[in-house]
């Protein structure tokens, strides 16, 4: 099924693990590459969903597409198992927590002499459970797209996670360099394909990236 006839669900920026009725644990992620990816995919796909966590709501205000908040790693894997379906496209650009507090206080915690320590639990790993899914028989013909933001051994760990999480396709952005990833309008990818195809596109806004990574998709799924 070409990608025309197809759901595309992207999920975008960072997600919120609340250790008390105040304070959370969160990251700086804006959610800007993944709405890019949901604003070129409406251009192109069957039907686009975007799910995103906290991010600035003028940014996905006006959109000719539906759009999900969540705010925990938890919401964000029940709001994308809702809307994967058949032959979906998931491309998850989002920046979920991996780790969320092991015991949340219904109040706010005091201020005490000393050091605090906090315990926290791992979150569940979205793209390896709607993985396991497609893999079980669960959801049939899916294509999974991951992201990767690493800052050492870059290359090793987008291939690690490829054959790990038993993606399609992952798209490496090496956030050490300047003008890349958080918050940043540009971005430099690399993409690496299952079967070893790689494309390395240089230094470009978020949307021309997007057009490419939408272009790359459309290429794969001409094969099948
Ligand atoms: O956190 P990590 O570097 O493993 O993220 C790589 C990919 O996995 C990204 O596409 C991210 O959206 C996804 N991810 C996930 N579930 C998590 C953490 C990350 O699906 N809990």
């Amino acid at each position: 099924m070409p990608l025309k006839d197809r759901r595309v669900i992207v999920t975008a920026g960072p997600t919120r693990e609340w250790l008390d009725p105040v304070r959370f644990i969160s990251n700086p992620s804006s959610g800007r590459m993944g709405i890019a990816l949901a604003d070129r995919a409406s251009e192109v796909a069957g039907k686009t969903v975007l799910i995103h966590g906290p991010i600035n709501s003028d940014l996905v205000t006006d959109k000719d597409y539906r759009s999900v908040g969540i705010e925990s790693t938890a919401d964000l894997l029940a709001a994308v198992k809702g809307e994967l379906r058949d032959g979906a496209v998931l491309i998850m650009a989002a920046a979920p927590a991996d780790y969320t507090p092991a015991k949340k206080s219904d109040v706010k915690i005091k201020k005490k002499g000393g050091n605090l320590s906090l315990e926290l639990a791992r979150t569940p790993d979205i793209l390896k459970e709607v993985s396991r899914m497609a893999a079980e028989g669960e959801i049939r013909d899916l294509f999974l797209v991951g992201f990767a933001a690493e800052t050492t051994d870059i290359e090793q760990y987008a291939m690690k996670k490829l054959n790990e999480k038993n993606l399609d396709m992952i798209c490496l952005n090496d956030v050490s360099r300047k003008g890349v990833g958080f918050g940043s309008d540009t971005n430099i990818i690399t993409i690496f394909k299952r079967g070893g195809g790689r494309v390395s596109l240089e230094m470009m806004a978020k949307h021309d990236a997007a057009e490419r990574i939408l272009a790359e998709i459309q290429l794969e799924l001409s094969g099948r």
